[in-house]
Order: C-alpha cells, then sequence, then structure tokens
C-alpha cells in the first residue's frame, strides 16, 4: 500500500466554534482518526499528518505560503508515494494552481481537499472528501500532477475554481474536463496528458504587491483604473473583461494607459468576466485594439490560475519578453494551447 502524508494548513476541514464563528483548530490528525475509526473497511492507504504553523482561514492566505507548502513538500518528497493538502476552500483554487507552477513536472500525485462543513459537524462533506482523496492517492490511474479532490470530483488544480459557497459541489473546472469521477467505483475519461517528471522546489521570491486584478464594468472609473496601471510597484495586471475579452475604449484613453504600463514592463494578462470560455482578442474591434497596446491574451485561463501564474512567473525572476512569452502559452495545462 502507497504512503501518503496530508499537510493540513487549515480551513473549514478541521475548523471548530467559536463565539465569532469558525476558527482554525489543531489535533486534526487524532480528530480524523477517531472518525476513519482505522481504514481497513475502506482499504485505505497508510498516512501521516503534518500540521503547518499557523494554521490559517485561508482567506488569509499571502503568496508567502506557498513557498511553506513546497519546503514541507520537499522535505517529505523521497518518503512518500502522494501527498493530500488541506486547505480552506476560499482559496484552494489559487494554491493548488501556484503550486502547479512552482512543482513543474511531477512524479507523484499532489491533491488539495477541504470541506465545506467542519469534519464531526452533522452532514458534514470532510471525511468523504478525504477518504476520496486517500483512495484516489493510492490509485494507479491517479495524474501525477497538482489536483483538486472536491464532491467526487477529481480536476485539475490549475483549472479549478470555487463556483458554490453553499453547496457540496463547491469546485468545478468549467474549461477542462473532470480528472476522475467518483461513485461506486472511479472512472478516469482520459490519462493524464501533462510530462511527468522531477518537481521543482525552488523556493521564490514572492512579492505581495506585484500583481493585482482589474475588472471591468459598466461605469468604472477611468481614473482609478489609470492610478493603478501607473502604480510604481505594479509588475503584473489580471484584466477581467467582458465576454470574448473587449474592454470600453474611454476614447482610447484607457488603451494608452495600458500601453505605456506594458512600456514600463508592466505584464498585462487579459481574462474573461464570462464563467465559461476564452478571449479571443481580435474578435471586435474594441478586443483588437488591446494587441498593439500590448496586452497579452489569457485564452481559458481562470482568475485564479492567472494570479498564481503571474505571481509564480515574477517571483522565478522572469520580466520583459520572458515574461510575456511564458504567459502566452500554457505551462502546465492552465490554459488550452491554440
Ligand atoms: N474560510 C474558510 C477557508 O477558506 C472556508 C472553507 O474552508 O471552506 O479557510
Amino acid at each position: 500500500m502507497p504512503r501518503v502524508l496530508m499537510l493540513y494548513t487549515g480551513g473549514t476541514i478541521g475548523m471548530q466554534p467559536s463565539p465569532h464563528g469558525y476558527v482554525p483548530s489543531a489535533g486534526l490528525a487524532e480528530r480524523l482518526a477517531a472518525h476513519l475509526a482505522l481504514g481497513d473497511p475502506y482499504r485505505l492507504p497508510a498516512f501521516d499528518v503534518v500540521e503547518m504553523q499557523p494554521l490559517i482561514d485561508s482567506a488569509e492566505l499571502m503568496p508567502e505560503a506557498w513557498n511553506r507548502l513546497v519546503a514541507v513538500l520537499e522535505r517529505h518528497w523521497q518518503h512518500y508515494d502522494a501527498f493530500i493538502i488541506l486547505h480552506g476552500t476560499d482559496t484552494m483554487a489559487y494554491s493548488a494552481a501556484a503550486l502547479s507552477f512552482m512543482l513543474g513536472a511531477l512524479n507523484k500525485p499532489v491533491i488539495f481537499t477541504g470541506s465545506q462543513i467542519p469534519l464531526g459537524e452533522p452532514r458534514s462533506d470532510a471525511l468523504n472528501n478525504v477518504v476520496s482523496a486517500l483512495q484516489l492517492a493510492a490509485h494507479p490511474a491517479t495524474p501525477c500532477e497538482v489536483s483538486l479532490l472536491f464532491h467526487d470530483r477529481l480536476l485539475r488544480g490549475n483549472r479549478a475554481r470555487k463556483v458554490r459557497t453553499q453547496g457540496l459541489d463547491a469546485f468545478d473546472s468549467p474549461n477542462f474536463p473532470w480528472l476522475a469521477e467518483i461513485g461506486i467505483g472511479m472512472i478516469f475519461p482520459q490519462p493524464s496528458a501533462l510530462l511527468s517528471g522531477e518537481p521543482s522546489f525552488s523556493p521564490l521570491q514572492l512579492d505581495d504587491e506585484a500583481v493585482a486584478g482589474l475588472t471591468l464594468h459598466p461605469g468604472m472609473s477611468l481614473r482609478r483604473a489609470k492610478a493603478l496601471l501607473e502604480d510604481a510597484t505594479l509588475k503584473g495586471l489580471v484584466i477581467s473583461s467582458y465576454g470574448v475579452g473587449n474592454p470600453p475604449n474611454f476614447e482610447g484613453e484607457l488603451l494608452n494607459a495600458m500601453q505605456a504600463a506594458n512600456e514600463r514592463g508592466v505584464a498585462l494578462l487579459n481574462i474573461t468576466q464570462c464563467a465559461q470560455g476564452e478571449v479571443v482578442q481580435g474578435a471586435y474591434a474594441t478586443g483588437a485594439a488591446l494587441n498593439p497596446a500590448g496586452v497579452i491574451a489569457g485564452g481559458d485561463i481562470t482568475l485564479e490560475a492567472a494570479v498564481a501564474k503571474l505571481t509564480v512567473l515574477l517571483g522565478q525572476g522572469l520580466s520583459g519578453p520572458a515574461l510575456r512569452k511564458a504567459l502566452s502559452a500554457p505551462m502546465r495545462g492552465e490554459a488550452t494551447a491554440r
């Protein structure tokens, strides 16, 4: 039986009630063992639990936490066959995407999971998600990539999104098929097309100030958008535009500000604010104008993967044409190659 390491970072799965609402709580390993009542009936693989310090509500997550996760994986990589990361649902898709880019090619599965209801509460989804993640960790067809297991679906980590605040089926990957579906059995529709290999564990120079998001909307202030584009600390901007990638024109002023930012070396990545689909920068004149301004079309990348990819590439020290090139093509299956 393979050996599995579980990293517990915090999140609802291990939270307990407090007078102010759920808070992260230590000692998950013992509580899990009591709930699983030993794995024999499920034939679960043996696992150890490492608790990260401090345990956090994932809404508090900052990019530096990704370096700490990678460091723990590096320390234990040779001693385990698969890794499960128990993470809060709020930013799980960001962390899964970031780790997919940081680690690169993998020769073992890394599976993120969590729950909507804490372990031990009535109707909790924690045990089902943990048991499914453990079974997937031991399954030979589980892809050696960073994935996200939630409510009986295994998703590519950098394609996943939290799509429901209340439903137990909280995650989906709107632009990419599920990697596996779990019912009575486990169905893997197709083998992973990602190349496997030895991961990279290099820590990154992560800068919390470097990346920002700009969501376009009717009534958006040109003045505020320009202030963001002119911010001296900005190194990468994810622009959530309309439909297939269209911005408003503001008589050319927004484009001029984007072009000036691009010339200063700021990477501008255009994604759609639609729940499903891709950017086609050129289908409409409004979107086509972004091409000469140096805005990179993000295809069908999600917001979470776009933010994580920009943050990781900047943290790897990329800039200028090398950064633009890396942003223009898929790195780890996060966008559909055109
Ligand atoms: N706020 C929690 C977190 O992300 C929500 C959850 O885990 O479901 O840590």
